[in-house]
């Protein structure tokens, strides 16, 4: 059994890695874990502490893929639900679609129990009103929000500094290889915007037969290159796990118009290996890995593309 998960995953760490050890469904024990990571409000990428979009409002994307069924639940855009993560597998485990977003994800929340929450913490509505103010004159501030966003949307946009998702990855040669992410996505986004978290075989993907895959960081990079699946399908077409990374990070270096930014992978296969490669994200990026074998789970430093 192996476990990898981004660093901001640490929360859920020790829920995920109990519930694998006492041979929990791998589906059940990430979004578990993930629950603990979207309710911390020092993760401040996740849930509770992440940032809102340019209205001030929280929109929270989230995906499960099973790798043996390859059965997918994701949701998008969804307000005022803190455990996106659960309502992506429940979409999965209940419904006949894939993907819910916005106000029917919320809708089908509550016919699942979900609460309806106010997830902005006073402090993060704060820094994104500071930010307005700062980039707004006194007589649009006044009419806000009834002024253009999408000039503003370059203005105060800082996609480095206050992005990053939840990833958690697991693989065994019994229970199977799966996917599950959870984000706030891209602070200060243009409402409605979708990231590659809740986007199958963009920002997630997963095949027990050969491995999966997860990223964080630009989604407006993945969705275009379709890199979890990119990976997943290399290895199925015979290539090596640091093939196909290696494979989608050259498409990734191909694009050269659009936003530009940095994307880190995470992918595992089905002989037990992993590896989680930086391409362009500033500073030293590091993951956790658990292996059975292991009495705890250790942060390791990712590999520079
Ligand atoms: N990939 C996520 C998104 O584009 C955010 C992140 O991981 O930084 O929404």
């Amino acid at each position: 059994m192996l476990l990898i998960a981004n660093a901001e995953g640490w929360p859920g760490i020790p829920t995920t890695v109990d519930l694998l050890r006492s041979g929990a469904d791998s589906l059940a024990a990430m979004v578990a874990g993930i629950g603990e990571v979207e309710a911390e409000t020092k993760v401040r990428s996740v849930g509770r502490g992440g940032w809102p979009n340019m209205l001030g409002e929280m929109e929270f994307d989230a995906g499960v893929m099973d790798g043996t069924t390859r059965a997918v639940g994701a949701v998008g855009a969804v307000p005022h639900t803190l455990h996106v993560a659960r309502l992506a597998h429940e979409v999965m485990k209940r419904l006949p679609h894939v993907m819910l977003t916005g106000a029917g994800a919320r809708r089908f929340a509550s016919e699942i129990g979900l609460p309806q929450e106010d997830v902005l913490l006073p402090d993060s509505r704060r820094v994104w009103w500071e930010r307005l103010e700062q980039e707004l004159p006194p007589e649009a501030l006044g009419r806000f929000p009834d002024v253009p966003l999408a000039p503003l949307l370059k203005a105060i946009t800082d996609p480095e500094r206050v992005r990053d998702t939840t990833v958690y990855l697991t693989a065994d040669p019994r229970r199977g290889i799966h996917a599950a992410t959870s984000t706030s996505g891209w602070a200060w986004k243009y409402p409605g915007r979708l990231g590659d978290s809740p986007i199958p075989g963009a920002g997630f993907y997963a095949d027990s037969r050969y491995g999966a895959a997860a990223c964080t960081h630009t989604g407006e990079m993945t969705m275009r290159c379709a890199t979890a699946r990119t990976i997943v399908l290399a290895m199925k077409l015979g290539h090596t796990l640091r093939d196909a990374v290696a494979l989608a990070v050259e498409e990734l270096r191909e694009l050269r118009e659009g936003f530009l930014g940095g994307v880190v992978i995470h992918a595992v296969d089905a002989h037990g290996q992993h590896q989680v490669t930086n391409f362009r994200c500033e500073g030293e990026i590091r993951y956790w890995l658990w292996e059975d074998s292991m009495p705890e789970p250790e942060l390791r430093a990712a590999q520079t593309a």
